[in-house]
């Protein structure tokens, strides 16, 4: 695809070079040139304004540029950007670090720095693998997760993804692949996992699910009490219990996160898409005490064997800490309650669309699913919400929205509206039933 005449020399240029995420470069449209952005718009190279619905990949929680945060990563930019974390300590790291336990009602658990979600899981994994190690139960190497979840794109993570609607499918046998079970949605699902885990006695290291909701794997909600069952069936079989928080997390819910929603803590917590209000890229790995504890020896290699280049990174570290001001200053979580409370009846009108298969939301998640008959019919909408001018990216078979908690109200209408007259086209367009 080639850019139009009002697109900028780097475009074109750059896309001959780069290597686009998860695209199809041979017949993808040219991406939209974003120039600037602020709070819920990005600007384009040519002049339009889009109101966006995404929030960069579920991310940008506060908007974009918010001044809180920019003034925070530039003062720390004077200061210093980055040092290494081993020997070395910087105040945003030890402050964050502190300050998330209390944040997120987690007395005690301690804090592990990366760069990335997947990484952020990856270290969870070794986290519990080397926790059964240090207490001499070498036999406990293998990890469960549920169909429907997804974790990451590194290989371990991939393989605690949905086998079959997972993206992953060109690298099945390529990582050792890891137990896959129904979520225990009922007393049937419950007892079926419970079997497993017996079956399994003394081989899984630890269970990963994501409270709550499923995000890439199509915006899947699960009752609470299935996040109390899990609790009881790991207490119960003795494995370590992992909320992958990246996407629930840090209020996308309307709680700081998806477990207290079931009033559960689990051992071990990851973070990232929000952690920094999806400014820089950062993520924690938060573990218990007691998980902790089983690393505190006088033996050196008792010691979490992990240590990224950039491990408690400054800058995002500043940037986190600011993040996390603006959940307290600015009520965000207040906003998302109210958020939920708009969007499940702006979007209720898609339900009398034929071919949409569901309406749902909770907190500041909407989600319309559709009987998309292929690829060609995503493709056509995202052009057509360009043309509205709105950024969503309908992806599987779901058009959703996961805005910014603060977005202003005629925007997340105007977004809401867009969704309602584009699946109406789709419907027509498509010949929906
Ligand atoms: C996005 C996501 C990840 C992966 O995070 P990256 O930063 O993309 O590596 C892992 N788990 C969940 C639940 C996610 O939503």
């Amino acid at each position: 695809m080639t850019a139009d005449d009002t697109a900028p020399d780097w475009l074109q240029t750059g896309y001959d070079s780069i290597w686009m995420p998860y695209t199809q470069m041979q017949t993808a449209p040219l991406p939209q040139a974003a120039v600037a952005t602020r709070g819920s718009r990005i600007t384009l190279a040519d002049g339009r304004e889009l109101i966006d619905g995404v929030a960069s990949w579920w991310a940008a929680c506060h908007g974009y540029n918010h001044p809180h945060i920019v003034d925070a990563i530039q003062g720390q930019a004077a200061k210093i950007p980055h040092v290494m974390l081993a020997g070395l300590a910087n105040e945003p790291a030890f402050t964050l670090a502190a300050r998330l336990p209390r944040l997120l009602d987690l007395p005690g658990y301690r804090a592990f720095f990366s760069e990335s979600g997947s990484v952020a899981v990856e270290v969870a994994l070794k986290i519990a693998a080397q926790y059964w190690h240090n207490k001499g139960e070498t036999g406990r190497k293998k990890f469960l997760s549920f169909r429907g979840g997804y974790h990451g794109d590194t290989f371990a993570t991939m393989a605690l993804c949905d086998p079959v609607d997972g993206f992953h499918a060109a690298f099945q046998g390529v990582v050792p692949g890891q137990l896959i079970a129904d979520l225990p949605r009922d007393d049937a699902s419950a007892a079926a996992l419970d079997a497993l885990l017996a079956a399994e006695a003394g081989t899984i290291a630890a269970v990963v699910v994501e409270p709550i909701v499923q995000g890439a794997g199509g915006m899947k909600l699960h009752a609470p009490d299935v996040l109390s069952r899990l609790r009881h069936l790991c207490d119960t079989h003795g494995v370590l219990l992992v909320f992958d928080e990246i996407f629930s997390g840090l209020g996308r819910l309307g709680t700081m996160l998806a477990g207290q929603l079931a009033d559960v803590k689990p051992d071990i917590l990851t973070l990232s898409k929000t952690l920094t209000g999806g400014t820089l890229p950062l993520s924690a790995t938060l573990a218990s005490d007691a998980v902790f504890q089983a690393f505190q020896s006088d033996k050196l290699e008792h010691c979490l064997m992990h240590g990224p280049t950039f491990t408690g990174n400054a800058l995002a570290c500043a940037a986190a800490n600011a993040s996390l001001d603006l959940f307290q200053d600015e009520g965000r979580l207040a906003q998302v309650q109210a958020l939920e409370q708009l969007l499940a009846p702006a979007l209720a009108p898609c339900r009398d669309i034929p071919g949409v298969k569901d309406v749902r939301g909770q907190g500041a998640i909407g989600v319309v699913e559709l009987d998309i008959g292929g690829f060609e019919e995503l493709t056509w909408m995202r052009g057509r919400f360009i043309e509205e001018g709105v950024f969503i990216r309908p992806f599987s078979d779901i058009v959703y929205l996961t805005p910014a908690y603060n977005i202003p109200a005629d925007d997340l209408a105007r977004l809401c509206d867009a969704i309602i007259k584009v699946v109406a086209d789709w419907s027509a367009q498509f010949e929906k039933k």
